[in-house]
């Protein structure tokens, strides 16, 4: 078991918290607050305990000079501070004079806020190589260390990874309900288990299909996956997104598996990726030379349905067809309608999944939505989170 944030005497103490605020932000404005709000319970909880609140995050990335204009925290420490009714002092550097006197004059349940921790990106690639000079630095700041970024937890950056090796550490609350929630659902599922996979490109999601496939009693593909499959069994799948490089995997993978792999037995097809395109329902064996597969049809709505009214358990990432455009939708909306009404156990993550379940009205109280897109996968896969491995055993 790893150690969390209630396993520590806070008072008093320099913490440093590491948060995943990469937050959209256009002009200075932030479009989209979600993450801030998902970190407030453990700042809330640093601050009643009387703690030193030092809080690191990155935001976007930060190749070149000119990236940095775009992408300070400035307005998340502003943002943060209405939230949360406290001021939060923002300190424009990610190390130095400005830094260690901001943090020398702390008084328990201050708030103070570093620059994004991807400027130090221009500095050799310190914070995402996992510098070892940056990671003592940083951790020279604190006392503990708390990892409640979830968005970066499969990722090994000075900042989250390189601290935790440094000081006493554990994860916050937001951390620890992605990991209960997503590792209970695939380790100790009520079952019958069933993992949905949609989205464009099959590569992306080799290692999920692998994992889904041997823990799930059935694995239902949408979106764009299914023409890789259909071209590698032989079907002509016109201008439907293709990933060749997987076309062997496909193959072996839905012989392996057949009986737990559902692919859409109608789909429907458009003249082109456009809200005026004309469109039909077929089958997966009629698609012609001109046409797209852009959403799944009626019938297999229906087949995956009473599937999904079945389970107990229901893992799902990536939108079942081309959602984004109006006349695609109808595959994704109808997912989205059956998993409001589920009494299943659900987790749903990926990023474009959550603007789906956004979009369409989403209402389920008790399923999970996962904060991470990438973290999620790499669950998904089963493989060790490098940011959760680093924290101290309880
Ligand atoms: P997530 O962000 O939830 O992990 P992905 O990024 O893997 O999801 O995939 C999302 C994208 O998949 C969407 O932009 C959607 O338009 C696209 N998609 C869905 N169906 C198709 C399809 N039939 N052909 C091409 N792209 C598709
Ligand atoms: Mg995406």
């Amino acid at each position: 078991m790893k150690k969390n944030i209630t396993d520590f005497k806070l008072k008093n103490q320099r913490v440093i918290v590491r948060c995943d605020l990469n937050v959209p932000i256009k002009d200075g404005v932030i479009l989209d607050d979600t993450r801030i709000k998902a970190c407030l319970e453990t700042i809330e909880h640093l601050v009643s305990a009387k703690a030193k609140v030092i809080i690191l995050s990155h935001l976007g990335r930060v190749k070149e000079e000119k990236d940095k204009e775009t992408n300070s925290l400035r307005p998340v420490a502003d943002k943060l501070s209405e939230l949360i009714g406290r001021p939060v002092k923002f300190v424009p550097y990610t190390r130095g004079m400005e830094v260690e006197n901001a943090i020398n004059s702390m008084e328990p349940r201050d708030i103070v806020m570093l620059e994004n921790t991807r400027f130090e990106d221009l500095n050799g690639n310190k914070e995402s190589g996992n510098d070892s000079e940056l990671a003592h630095y940083w951790a020279s700041l604190g006392d503990i260390f708390i990892n409640d970024a979830f968005g970066t937890i499969h990722r090994a950056h000075a900042s989250n990874v390189g601290i935790a090796k440094l000081l006493p550490s554990g994860i916050g609350f937001l951390v620890k309900n992605e990991i209960e929630k997503i590792s209970s659902a695939l380790n100790n599922p009520e079952r019958p288990l069933v993992i949905m996979l949609g989205g464009a490109k099959v590569s992306d999601k080799i290692g999920v299909i692998n994992n889904a496939v041997k823990i799930a009693d059935y694995v239902l593909i949408g979106g764009g996956m299914p023409y890789t499959f259909y071209k590698a069994l032989g079907y002509n799948v016109g201008l439907s997104i293709v990933d060749d490089s997987s076309l062997e995997f496909c193959r072996n993978i839905y012989s392996q598996y057949k009986n737990k792999i559902l692919l859409p037995e109608d789909i429907v097809v458009a003249s082109s990726i456009s809200e005026g395109a004309s469109t039909r329902i077929t089958t997966y064996a009629d698609i012609g030379s001109n046409e797209v597969g852009i959403d799944i049809g009626m019938a297999t709505i229906s087949r995956y349905k009473s599937i999904l009214m079945n389970a107990n358990t229901i893992i799902w990432n990536g939108p079942i067809g081309m959602f984004e455009i109006a006349k695609f939708s109808q595959g994704t909306r109808k997912v989205v309608e059956i998993l409001s009404s589920s009494k299943a156990k659900i987790v749903v993550g990926g990023g474009d999944t959550i603007s789906a379940l956004n979009k369409f009205g989403f209402n389920n109280k008790r399923a999970h939505i996962s904060t991470g897109g990438g973290a999620t996968l790499e669950m998904l896969e089963g493989k060790e989170l490098p940011g959760l491995s680093a924290i101290s055993d309880k």
